[in-house]
């Protein structure tokens, strides 16, 4: 037994390095929520949660007044049972579940979990999580944001390539449909073919805006649509899905283990962007990835590649990871990228090496 003798959560705001947008939103901040576990036998382990800009002082309350003080209870939760830890706090939370806050704040804690568990074997999250392989195919959204110019793209695109990377994203959800094919079509006819591309709507169209679209898309040769529709419209998804041969890609949105697999029964998901932090931590993202294999799916998670690219590592349906730099101001290194592909840290741990004094710097509660 490992009993768990500190443990604390703090909110920080971390800027944003550009100016990001899709067709509903525009990521004004990166709120993040850390947790700092202490163990009798003198590990520590640091976890985190994050919102795009509101919520995370919600869920910092959640984890202050509720999930830490029971890590602390009758001296101290073992903190080997990571299973038994998301399981009890989990249950703990039954009025406000399956819901984001709660997702996002159990996220912090069993990610400094596994930070602990990672440490005291000294080994590296994506060989203690599976162990696939090192190095993940990494495609660029940084230059594909809705506000850009089809030039912008062009540039951005051709520059990813001259890199060696294999993709990128582009966002769509332009008033006209004419506008999203003219922007898709500049990329395509500027970088060929062999390089992938793939669009993101982020929720925004209806059932019937969707279909035209993806017709319109089909000839540019895409490599997926992500989030078409409400994230909640299983059936909308399902329904998309069998009238386009472009993948349908989800998950960026769903809380729950539970909510991934309605998807893939209902072959309602071609491609799983499963996110860490919004389902809940490490231990559920590894159920979906593998629940995924089973339904002959790939994961391509969606933001985070410095925690995801462990878990892409570490599995052997991982796709993609998706190149979105957002820690840079708070840690001391960078992911490292190699030809194209994102490299697993090697390290003990997440392996991402925190700035205590930039965090500090930052914080806000
Ligand atoms: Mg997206």
């Amino acid at each position: 037994m490992t009993r768990i003798v500190e443990a604390s959560a703090y909110l920080i705001d971390i800027e944003v390095e550009t100016l990001r947008t899709d067709a509903v939103q525009s990521f004004v901040k990166q709120e993040t929520v850390f947790v700092d576990l202490v163990t009798d036998d003198g590990n520590t382990g640091t976890g985190y949660s994050y919102t795009i800009g509101t919520g995370g002082t919600s869920v910092l309350a959640l984890l202050r007044e509720h999930l830490i003080p029971r890590l602390l209870d009758h001296g101290g939760a073992d903190a080997t049972l990571v299973e038994r830890l998301w399981f009890d706090l989990f249950a703990s939370t039954r009025a406000t579940t399956v819901g984001a806050i709660t997702s996002l704040a159990l996220a912090a804690i069993d990610t400094a979990l596994w930070d602990l568990r990672c440490k005291r074997a000294g080994e590296p999250l994506w060989r203690l999580a599976g162990g696939f392989r090192q190095e993940v195919p990494l495609y660029d959204t940084e230059g594909g944001w809705l506000h850009l110019s089809p030039d912008e793209l062009v540039r951005g695109a051709l520059d990813a390539r001259a890199a060696g990377w294999p993709g990128v994203k582009l966002k769509v959800g332009k008033e006209r449909v004419e506008q999203d094919v003219e922007r898709l079509r500049a990329v395509r006819e500027a970088v060929g073919q062999g390089f992938d591309i793939m669009v993101d709507a982020n929720q925004s169209m209806t059932a019937a805006e969707a279909r035209r679209r993806a017709a319109a898309f089909e000839p540019l040769g895409l490599s997926w649509f992500e989030e078409p529709l409400p994230a909640d419209d299983v059936a909308g998804h399902a329904a998309l899905a069998r009238s386009t041969s472009i993948p349908v890609a989800v998950g960026e949105s769903l809380y729950s283990v539970g909510q991934f697999r309605e998807y893939l029964a209902r072959g309602a998901a071609s491609i799983v962007q499963v996110d860490v932090a919004r389902v809940g931590g490490i231990t559920p993202w590894l159920k979906v990835a593998h629940l995924a294999e089973t339904f002959n799916v790939h994961v391509c998670p969606h933001f985070l590649m410095e925690l995801h690219v462990s878990l892409v590592a570490a599995i052997p349906n991982g796709r993609y990871v998706e190149h979105i730099p957002q820690l840079r101001a708070v840690t001391r290194g960078q992911m490292q990228i190699r030809d194209g592909h994102a490299v697993a840290p090697d390290v003990p741990g997440l392996g991402i090496d925190w700035n205590p004094d930039a965090i500090d710097a930052r914080r806000r509660a």
